[in-house]
This record gives C-alpha cells, structure tokens and sequence, in this order.
C-alpha cells in the first residue's frame, strides 16, 4: 500500500446523470493513472465532465460505474488524504478567514500553536494575514478563492484536486498562486489534479495534460511534458512551448463547448 500513496488511479468510469429520457451521459469510460507525485492537468470543452471526474475523485459524486482509487484505497467519500479546491466549494461563512483555513487541522487534533503556525505562513503566502479575523462575506471573490487554496494546502493532503481554481484571479495574482503551488507540490510531494481551460497555465504547470473530448467525456489525448523546471513565464515564447500550444489546440478545436 506504500508505494500508492498519493497515487489516483481512474478505471473506466462512467456517469450518468437523472434517469430516463432526461438523463445525460457526462463521462464514457474514462482510465487513467496519475502517479504519486504527478502534476496532472485536466483540459477539455465546457461541460464535457471535468468538475464530474473531480467530484467524483473527491467522493461526493458517485461514478455510475468503473471506480476511482486514492493512495490505492477506492474512493467512497470525502477524506483528508484529498483536498479540494472547487468553485461551488466554497469557505464557511460563519467562520473568520482563520479559522476556515485551520478547520482540517482542528478536525485532525493538529495542536493551538502548531496549527496557528501553519495557518500564519499560508495566510502570508497568499497575501491576506492582514484580513484573519474578516469573515468570508467581507472579501472579494478572488480573496475568498485564495482562502480555499490556503484552506486545501494547509490541511497537508498527498493528493489535490483543483477546479479551475485561479480563475477568478487577476493575472498577477494568478501568478503568484501558481508559484505557491508549484513550491509546495515540489517541497510537500503533493499529486495534483488540476482542471484549466487555460492551455498556457495547463503547460506551464504540467508534467501532464490530459485533453478530454466533448461531453461525454473520453479521454482524448495524454500529452507530456517535458519542459525542464522551474518554467519561467518567458518560455511560453519557446518553440517547445508553442509546439505543445498547438497540438492541444488542435485536438481541442474538433471538440464542440457546450454552452449552458
Ligand atoms: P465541465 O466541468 O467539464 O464543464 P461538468 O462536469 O460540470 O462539465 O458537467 C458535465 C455534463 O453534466 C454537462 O452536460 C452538465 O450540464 C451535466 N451536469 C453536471 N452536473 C449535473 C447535475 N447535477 N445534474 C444533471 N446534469 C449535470
Ligand atoms: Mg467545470
């Protein structure tokens, strides 16, 4: 069991929503592997499934069939061996910017000064020590995303699952957020799903970008990435970087985006 911590391991799920002549077909036997460790980012047209597959991992949406196994255990449930960073996942309004981000870290019985030490650095990392005590209501939505990325990197997960989680931040923010990520995936060990429609992030990012086709999703193509880190903004000038560009792109542009 070891050797999987932190590893996810997707085998041929498929969902579907409602039942009868209203049901939709959101995800058509999906498989892959994302290893321990792997950085793992998830594109595809609007409504071919991506938050799905996520909800799914995460263990509050039940696949139809095929199973998804975290750190080789299948998933059933939420668990604190995966953090989640969703949209519609969102901070508990009664609870001060503080104490949201140190909340997995009271439920695991984390100590008073240990847990504030740890929720002082990610409130520092992500910019907001000044705003603690402020309850979620009184920040902006970027502010409130920023708190969940804290939220979900404090509670020290082997395996996060992010959704689209920097969209809603301006570019320069957006920046820093992926830097703190990438420093705490390379220092932490973290196994990171990662969902964009942002291509330049997916590489930038990426030591894997799995392309999904249109709803229902299949998996359509599973590129690597080899671009050597740390990956500074300037490569995305590169020949190597444009190449990747383009053949994601291209196996996007036959995909149709469900508009809702
Ligand atoms: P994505 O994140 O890629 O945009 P989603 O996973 O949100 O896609 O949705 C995939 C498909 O399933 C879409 O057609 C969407 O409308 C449908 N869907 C998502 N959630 C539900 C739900 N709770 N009930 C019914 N259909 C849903
Ligand atoms: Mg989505």
């Amino acid at each position: 069991m070891r050797a999987l911590k932190g590893s996810l391991s997707i085998s041929n799920v498929s969902l579907i929503y409602g039942a009868g002549a209203k049901s939709v077909l959101a995800l058509d036997g999906i498989s892959f592997e994302v290893r321990a460790n792997e950085f793992t980012v998830i594109v595809g047209p609007s409504g071919c499934g991506k938050s799905s597959l996520l909800y799914i991992a995460a263990g509050l949406t039940e696949a139809t069939s095929g199973h998804i196994d975290a750190g080789g255990k299948m998933v059933t449930e939420p668990g604190a061996d995966r953090g989640m960073v969703f949209q519609a996942y969102t901070l508990f309004p009664w609870l001060t910017v503080r104490n949201n981000v140190e909340y997995g870290l009271r439920r695991k019985g984390v100590a008073p000064l240990e847990r504030n030490k740890i929720v002082d650095y990610y409130l520092g990392e992500i910019g907001l020590a000044a705003f603690a005590d402020h309850f979620p209501k009184q920040l902006s939505g970027g502010m409130m995303q920023r708190v969940a990325i804290a939220r979900a990197l404090a509670n020290d997960p082997d395996i996060l699952l992010m959704d689209e989680p920097f969209g809603a931040l301006d570019s320069q923010t957006r920046h820093a957020m992926q830097k703190l990520l990438l420093r705490v995936w390379e220092h932490a060990q973290k196994t990171v799903a990662f969902v964009t429609h942002d291509i330049d992030e997916a590489i930038l990012l990426g030591d894997r970008v799995i392309v999904m086709t249109a709803r229902p999703g299949k998996v359509k193509a599973d590129i690597r990435i080899d671009i050597p880190r740390p990956r500074d903004p300037e490569i995305m000038l590169e020949p190597e970087f444009i190449a990747i560009k383009r053949r994601i792109i291209n196996e996007l542009r036959d995909e149709i985006d469900e508009t809702h």
